[in-house]
């Protein structure tokens, strides 16, 4: 990484590799394009910087928006409304008109009250609301337990013993337009098997539907999940898409014309982001050596939130030795560590600190703890 490009930018800050990030939408592109039903709506939730989210809108992908806030950014950095869907296990009155308003392609519903609040709001506008159901398939990811979400023991979806007499009470209803099925088990997702799964359990859940005389639904949705690889971003700084998009075109069974949808999120922007950061003090006691940084979990949470790991590199020390560091920032707050017993090229004052595959759920997931003033992110 060369600092030459940023040393004036005051750290700390989000550093985006455009080179990476358009890398990664072309293989997406070509990939998933193997098969011509195949579409990609961002799940902007992982990054929402507008730069970024201009360069995805430019290549031609939708998005996948859980607020209507990430609506109106989505709309305002070129994504097409037609290309926007609406997911989220709560959604207002306001986000339901807005997104209505705006023209979006449908919403992903999680519960039949909420099918009856978008009908009545769109009857009210004088317009027809399209929606798909998220179920939940009781499919389990094998990651973090705090990023698992097709459980049934998780809030997220409509059981599956559910999905039938939700799907007739919404094409019972006047102003809804039942158009597909909707799923995502969780993140940071490395082993296809949990996607074989979730694609054969889509398998039974359509021909349950057909079963019931619903018939064939327009989408099949199988949201997002595929995760990175937080340890070696440099051998792997692209996921492995040609496998992730070929364990669905070979596991789903898709009846004529339907259209395949995918949300994938920290895969698309994961590895083209580092958190900069500088050191401030290297301070040693009689077990520890801490570097401590001008960056802490206001800056980048995931370690304290999940556990995660992301790898750290002294990107200035022109030291050939090395030595073991807790790396952590200068928040008020015992958690605020970001990784411990860490070797680094030996240490100092004024060093920069680079946290890799910092691009998802990052500059996102910041917050003003101690009055401090939110990263910003460049595209460079
Ligand atoms: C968060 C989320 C995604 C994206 O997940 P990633 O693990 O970042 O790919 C997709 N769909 C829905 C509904 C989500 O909430």
């Amino acid at each position: 990484m060369k600092t030459d490009k940023f040393r004036e930018i005051p750290t700390p800050f989000y550093y985006y590799d455009r080179e990476l990030l358009e890398k990664t939408l072309t293989v997406i592109k070509e990939e998933m394009g193997k098969a011509d039903n195949c579409h990609l709506h961002y799940a902007v939730k992982a990054n929402t910087n507008a730069d970024v989210l201009k360069v995805i809108a430019q290549y031609g992908f939708g998005a996948d928006c859980v607020s209507g806030w990430e609506i109106e950014s989505c709309v305002k950095a070129g994504f097409e409304p037609h290309k926007i869907v609406f997911a989220g296990v709560a959604k207002s009155d306001w986000e339901i008109q807005l997104a209505l308003e705006v023209g979006i392609d449908h919403f992903n519903v999680e519960s039949v009250q909420e099918l009856e609040v978008i009908d009545e709001i769109a009857g009210r506008m004088g317009v027809e609301a399209r929606v798909a159901l998220r179920i939940n398939p009781n499919v389990g990811a094998h990651t973090h337990a705090n990023i698992t979400t097709g459980l049934a023991e998780n809030k997220f979806g409509i059981d599956i013993v559910d999905m039938v007499p939700t799907a007739r009470e919404a094409m019972a209803m006047e102003h809804v337009r039942l158009v597909g099925l909707h799923f995502h088990i969780g993140s940071q997702i490395t082993e296809m098997d949990d996607f074989e799964a979730l694609a054969a359990k889509i398998n039974e859940l359509q021909d349950q539907l057909e079963a019931a005389g619903i018939g064939t639904l327009e989408n099949i949705n199988v949201g997002g999940g595929l995760g990175i690889d937080y340890y070696n971003p440099d051998e792997n700084p692209i996921p492995d898409f040609a496998n992730y998009f070929k364990t669905y075109r070979e596991g789903l069974r898709l009846r004529k014309g339907q259209r395949l949808h995918f949300e994938l999120g920290r895969a698309v922007v994961g590895q083209m982001g580092s958190l900069i950061a500088k050191v401030i003090y290297v301070k040693t006691n009689k077990i520890k050596k801490f570097a401590i940084l001008d960056a802490g979990f206001t800056d980048l949470i995931r370690p304290a939130l999940y556990g995660a790991y992301h790898k750290v590199e002294n990107i200035t020390s022109e030291s050939g030795e090395t030595d073991k560091y807790d790396v952590v920032g200068p928040i008020c707050e015992s958690t605020d560590v970001f990784v411990k017993d860490y070797e680094l090229p030996t240490t100092k004052r004024g060093d920069y600190i680079a946290f890799r595959s910092a691009g998802a759920y990052g500059e996102i997931m910041a917050s003003g703890y101690n009055c401090r003033p939110l990263p910003k992110g460049y595209l460079l």
